[in-house]
């Protein structure tokens, strides 16, 4: 028998992850192709702490080959047309084929489809953004700071509200609070409403807690620069001497030029198994749509990305074998949210429960936060440190009752 031939479109979190675990499943004579753009992986949970002045640019990212497992090939280039019918793959570097296909292309930002946000605002969700708003914590001196979401979808959906905690946390550290006004405005009726009214009403203590003013139910028409002021669409405006801004996101456009997008340019899949609707193609995190029982579409975030790049792999290794794969996706995912001070608050739950997800939310404390610290070493740290750093979170999340499966 000769070998086949998987390929994994994406480098983040689920192409990473998928990569590995089918190397570690496959025939060593089947290939394992990972076809990615960028050179360096940015953890992009560490976004925050870069934008809270915490962190440096080099210590949130490592090259993409040094996070693939030994026999992963790398193609470094970009995904020009997918066809799924065919499985084959237009790239920068030529036609690739595959007897399987994952599209793990993540969302992407779309900073000019609302009218002024690349001139007004800094854009925390990329590195550049982030950094930018450390330097302008640098120079900052009192006023009023506005952390805003332009558009929806967006990713990781506590991201917002461990932002304005974190500006908060920062300014007091500085010296600034006591002149400065922290707001944040968002088009949701509640922070991340996904998770139900409880988890709401906990994220809107937390905020109160810190004197954050939280404005739902706030969609923006437009930003304007030259006057620092956003424009809400009931026309209200608001001034800003910092605003930190979530950019819109939309598919990355080889997906949305596809068979296997949705009218909003999202891949469905089957929430189970993942798998897309052609044959033997499966996609995973922040590019598929899933709809729970409650309507609400699954958050995109990393956690699931994780978690469904695992059942992906199994699949595949299953249908190569001609057996079913014994587990698929079951819709249980964790966060933690930064509220400063080096605490963290945590949240666990199963987002397939009927009606509604059931979450379970820990209290701010100072084990959570150093168990995303943990994370984070263990995603992106040095192999040692990378060894030593998954032990201690999964003996930890183990004894805190979640899984955390690295
Ligand atoms: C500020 C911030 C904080 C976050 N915090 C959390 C958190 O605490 N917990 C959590 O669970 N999630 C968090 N997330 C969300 C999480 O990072 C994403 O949900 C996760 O990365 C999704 O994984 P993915 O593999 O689907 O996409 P990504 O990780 O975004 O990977 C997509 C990859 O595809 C590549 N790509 C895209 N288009 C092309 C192309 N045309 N050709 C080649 N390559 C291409 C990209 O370069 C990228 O490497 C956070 C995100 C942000 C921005």
């Amino acid at each position: 028998m000769t070998g086949r031939s998987v390929v994994v479109l994406g480098g983040g979190v689920g192409g990473l992850v998928a990569a590995n675990e089918l190397r570690r499943r496959l025939d060593p004579r089947d290939r394992v192709v990972l076809v990615e753009r960028e050179a360096r992986h940015v953890l992009q949970p560490s976004l925050l702490w870069l934008m809270a002045g915490r962190r440096r640019r080099e210590q949130i990212e490592r090259p993409v080959r040094s996070l693939l497992a030994r026999g992963v090939e790398l193609v470094a280039a970009e995904v020009r047309a997918i066809d799924p019918l065919a499985r084959q793959i237009e790239t920068s570097a030529g036609v690739v084929s595959a007897d399987a296909l994952v599209v793990a292309l993540g969302a992407e930002l779309a900073p000019e489809a609302v009218a002024g946000y690349r001139d007004a605002a800094l854009n925390f969700f990329s590195p550049d953004g982030a950094a930018a708003c450390a330097r302008a914590l640098e120079s900052f001196r009192g006023g009023r700071v506005v952390v805003a979401v332009s558009a929806l979808p967006y990713k990781c959906p506590a991201a917002p509200y461990e932002a304005a905690l974190l500006l908060d946390d920062e300014l007091r550290r500085r010296g600034m609070r006591g002149a400065s006004q922290v707001d944040l405005f968002t088009p949701e009726p509640q922070p991340m409403p996904v998770a139900g009214p409880v988890m709401g009403a906990a994220v809107v203590g937390l905020l109160e807690a810190k004197g954050i003013r939280f404005h739902p139910r706030s969609p923006i028409e437009c930003f304007e620069p030259a006057t620092a002021e956003l424009v809400l669409a009931d026309g209200t405006r608001a001034g800003y001497d910092l605003l930190a801004a979530v950019p819109p996101h939309r598919a990355p456009a080889a997906v949305r030029g596809s068979d296997l997008a949705n009218e909003a340019g999202w891949i469905p899949v089957d929430r189970t198994t993942m798998q897309a609707a052609h044959e033997r193609v499966y996609a995973l995190g922040d590019v598929t749509t899933i709809t729970l029982t409650n309507g609400k579409p699954l958050p995109k975030a990393g956690a699931f990305a994780h978690a469904q790049a695992l059942v992906v792999a199994r699949e595949i290794a299953g249908a190569f074998a001609g057996r079913s794969a014994p587990t698929g996706f079951d819709g249980v995912g964790f966060c933690w949210v930064e509220t400063g001070a080096g605490r963290a608050a945590f949240a666990a739950g199963n987002f397939f429960a009927e009606p509604d997800p059931t979450l379970d939310l820990r209290q701010s404390a100072r084990v959570w936060h150093a168990g995303k610290v943990l994370f984070e070493r263990a995603w992106i740290g040095n192999s040692v440190e990378r060894r030593l750093a998954r032990a201690g979170l999964i003996a930890g999340g183990r004894l805190a009752g979640f899984r955390v499966t690295l």
